[in-house]
């Protein structure tokens, strides 16, 4: 789930164009999201993207379209030598500009293949046509060279046209060392940017949302902000742009304190941190060991405990303990409180927590049992309904959680895993 709340007030707008039909079909269009978090990282905006499949005349209107509207526009792919790579034809036909074939280009392209011993078919020759104006950008990796054209524009920046290779390989350096410092000069001179992600944990997105209108609602400017949730969590993205690196920090502390003040109990970590890592971190400031009973994430969390590197300080293990055999067996589960109130109760969430502490001898015991489905469930018991229990860290001290996860199997488990791990760390976070 991603919703953009606010694009506020970044300086140059830049376009992207993917060709390929294999984007529109089979594959995962990586480039687009790429490119577009690198220029913002750098001051400037990717205002919209186009995927067009390998057809000469419909990138030709695109280009023509994009074109009345950005200050700079990056094509990606449809360089290659066969006939379905028609970027070059397409963009010189929208520009009202010619080919020119550049004997020098081809050169270095025939120099490349015979270096891998491949025969140099004729049709290569096509990757040396240049658009009339454009300067080639050389290929490291690979055999198409790319190209950059800029256009004159009465009393504004001029604008820019690139065309890139589809390869990431071939894309990647071409677009890092030569196309994103150009942009960067040309439309975001002097910008100084900072960005930071506050990660929650425990609280839905709309409630977020709702938190965080203060700032969302009227932006400051130069500050654009976006929300993303899956996974049981929640991201906020802060953006800031500004004329120094003094105001963008200044700005961005303001932009801390505000978020802290409307969600910080939730705000688990920032930047790359993770439900798991900032567990850890509290741990081992604590000094506590964690052991897991896990029924229907199916060892779900301890994957992501033991995720972290140096999680063997502070975890110690768990049982997945999916047949009520085994919740009886191994964490001490009573028959009894299986067959009053089930294995999909608070009961039993606090008796397996108890039980695999017990048995592990850990400071604390997690426990997480509930209805994953799709079948299984009942009126009184439907699909998505999940306990948790936390047993320590004192002797007899317990917390049992109910949670209402909503439907999908894999989602149930996914966010059934956050939660539990966002229940240890409340538990072994110093209060604010
Ligand atoms: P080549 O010389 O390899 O033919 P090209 O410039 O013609 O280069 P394409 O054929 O368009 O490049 O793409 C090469 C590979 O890169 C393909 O596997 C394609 O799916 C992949 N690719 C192209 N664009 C993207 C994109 N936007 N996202 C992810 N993959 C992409």
């Amino acid at each position: 789930v991603s919703k953009k709340i606010s694009r506020a007030a970044l300086p140059a707008n830049v376009e992207i164009v993917c060709v390929g039909s294999e984007l529109l079909e089979t594959n995962v269009n990586t480039h687009e999201r790429y490119i577009g978090g690198r220029l913002r990282d750098s001051g400037l905006r990717l205002s919209r993207g186009t995927t067009v499949p390998d057809d000469e005349s419909a990138l030709r209107g695109v280009v023509r379209e994009a074109l009345g509207r950005c200050d700079a526009l990056i094509l990606c792919g449809g360089l290659g030598p066969t006939f379905d790579d028609v970027t070059r034809e397409a963009v010189a036909a929208a520009l009202g500009r010619k080919l020119v074939y550049k004997p020098a280009l081809f050169s270095v392209i025939k120099r490349k293949l015979a270096r891998h011993r491949m025969a140099i078919p004729e049709r290569n020759k096509r990757q040396a046509l240049v658009i009339e104006g454009a300067r080639p950008l050389a290929n490291g990796v690979g055999s198409a060279p790319g190209q950059v054209l800029t256009l004159a524009r009465r009393g504004r920046t001029p604008q820019t046209i690139a065309l890139l290779p589809g390869p990431f390989a071939e894309l990647s350096p071409m677009f890092e060392e030569r196309l994103l410092p150009a942009l960067k000069k040309t439309y975001a001179r002097g910008t100084h940017v900072r960005t930071e992600v506050f990660r929650l944990q425990g609280m839905a997105e709309s409630v977020a949302d709702e938190k965080l209108a203060g700032l969302t609602r009227a932006p400051r400017p130069g500050v654009s902000y976006t929300i993303l949730a899956g996974s049981g969590q929640v991201d906020f993205h802060v953006a800031v742009v500004a004329s120094s690196a003094k105001a963008a920090a200044a700005e961005l502390a303001r932009a801390r304190a505000a978020v802290m003040r409307a969600v910080g109990s939730h705000v688990f970590g920032t930047g790359a941190a993770s439900l798991e890592s900032s567990l850890g971190a509290a741990l081992t400031a604590r000094g506590w060991t964690l052991a897991v009973a896990e029924s229907c994430t199916g060892g779900g969390i301890g994957e992501r405990l033991t995720s972290v590197a140096g999680s063997s300080r502070y975890f110690l293990g768990g049982v997945i303990a999916y047949a009520n055999d085994v919740k009886t067996k191994l964490c001490g589960v009573s028959p009894a409180t299986l067959a009053s109130a089930g294995a999909v109760s608070a009961e039993c969430a606090r008796e397996l927590a108890e039980g695999v502490r017990r048995a592990t001898g850990a400071t604390l015991g997690l426990a997480v049992t509930g209805i994953a489905g799709p079948g299984g469930g009942t009126a009184a018991k439907p699909v998505g309904l999940v306990y948790l229990g936390l047993a320590g860290p004192g002797a007899g001290e317990h917390e049992e959680r109910e949670l209402r996860l909503g439907t999908g199997r894999a989602s149930i488990r996914q966010r059934a895993a956050a939660a539990a791990l966002g229940l240890v760390l409340r538990r072994a976070r110093p209060r604010a």
